[in-house]
């Protein structure tokens, strides 16, 4: 007898997930693949571990410390602030609150791939607008009828940042839907759109401690906005889940943003790497879009992508590589310390020596 096909399968959300870049379990990688910053997080962070109260004891559903932390930090009320597990959960979360139109989510084909899945999970209608050649976005291409705007600045995985001006003229374009700016990478060379929250009520501009702050491990995100906005991602996130923050991140967090000179120092740090990582990519002949990011996202003239990933794979040096359209002859390089990046280098020269004299 045929088996019966069973009903509650019907009845399952089906889902094609985000892939996150490879967490290897052999330290002695040098991992290159998922933007995290080489230097340990400030040691503020480490005494505020040691001082915190007991963990029997649920936490503050506002994380009312690190709200206020990042408010005075951002020179804002702390109503104009929300936070979240890591900038995915307020992503996410902004996803569900904001974008519930029947018009379609606008965002670039090249760009931070969860954006098409939360659409997907959340049945958001959207509609992808192409990077020009040199992978710009096209300001004028977001000026037709939307049910929301999201791009990332810097842009990733290009790391190409659009000036502030174009941000507000997208917003000024879009006073009907609502603009999220995810600036994950803003730190590292990117002008925040920050400044145009006094001008906008519909503009959401989302960071990270993932990045330039070291604590990619605790997951904590924000994103700031006019009160209206972040009274709705709080209205959603009570409906959710109470007690998104633990108490490890809400004090660590806070213990974070008041350390100041060592999230300066770090980030000066990793701009000079990159900076010079880039002169000695375009001797080894790589060309890349002028990052202002964490990472380059590079091509090379002659050896396609996917053969040094593989290759630098095998010498315990992880990159990420995207097999998709566009940017499957691309890679996405992490700006480590200069040590690494001196060894990735190395691999490299040697590599691409050996390519040539075999071709
Ligand atoms: N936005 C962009 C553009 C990213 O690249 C990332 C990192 N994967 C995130 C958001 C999410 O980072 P996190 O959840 O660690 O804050």
């Amino acid at each position: 007898m045929k088996k019966k096909e069973k009903v509650w399968k019907n009845n399952i959300r089906k889902v094609v997930p985000y892939v996150p870049g490879e967490q290897p379990k052999d330290a002695s990688v040098i991992k290159l693949n998922t933007n995290e910053n080489p230097y340990p997080p400030s040691p503020a962070v480490q005494k505020a571990l040691e001082e915190m109260r007991e963990l029997r004891l649920y936490p503050d559903p506002a994380a009312s410390a690190l709200v206020e932390a990042i408010a005075e930090y951002k020179g804002i009320p702390k109503e104009q602030v929300f936070v979240g597990v890591g900038s995915d959960d307020v992503l996410a979360m902004s996803f569900l609150t904001f974008f519930n139109s029947d018009k379609p989510l606008l965002f670039p084909d090249v760009t931070y791939s969860f954006y098409d899945v939360w659409a997907d999970l959340f049945r958001i209608p959207y509609k992808t607008k192409a990077l020009d050649e040199t992978f710009c976005i096209k300001k004028e291409d977001y000026y037709e009828e939307n049910g929301g705007i999201i791009f990332p600045n810097p842009n990733a995985p290009t790391g190409l940042a659009l000036p502030l001006s174009e941000i507000r003229e997208i917003v000024l374009h879009n006073q009907e839907s609502i603009v999220i700016v995810d600036e994950a990478y803003v730190d590292f060379g990117g002008e925040s759109a920050q400044s145009l929250l006094g001008e906008f009520e519909n503009l959401l501009v989302v960071q990270t401690f993932s990045k330039s702050r070291s604590m990619a491990g605790l997951r904590i995100g924000y994103a700031m906005g006019s009160p209206a906005l972040i009274k709705a991602l709080n209205d959603v996130k009570y409906s959710f889940n109470s007690y998104t923050m633990n108490e490890p991140s809400i004090v660590m967090g806070a213990a974070s943003i008041k350390d100041e000179a060592y999230f300066r120092k770090t980030v000066a740090r990793i701009v000079s790497t990159r900076e010079w990582f880039k002169g000695e990519m375009r001797t080894l002949g790589f060309s890349f879009p002028d990052s202002a990011s964490n990472f380059l996202f590079v091509t090379h003239e002659k050896v396609p992508a996917k053969e040094i990933f593989e290759a630098a794979r095998k010498e315990g040096i992880y990159v990420r590589y995207f097999n998709k359209k566009r940017i499957d002859n691309y890679l996405r390089i992490t700006i480590g310390t200069d040590e690494e990046m001196r060894t990735f280098l190395t691999f490299l020269e040697k590599y691409l020596q050996n390519y040539h004299s075999n071709s």
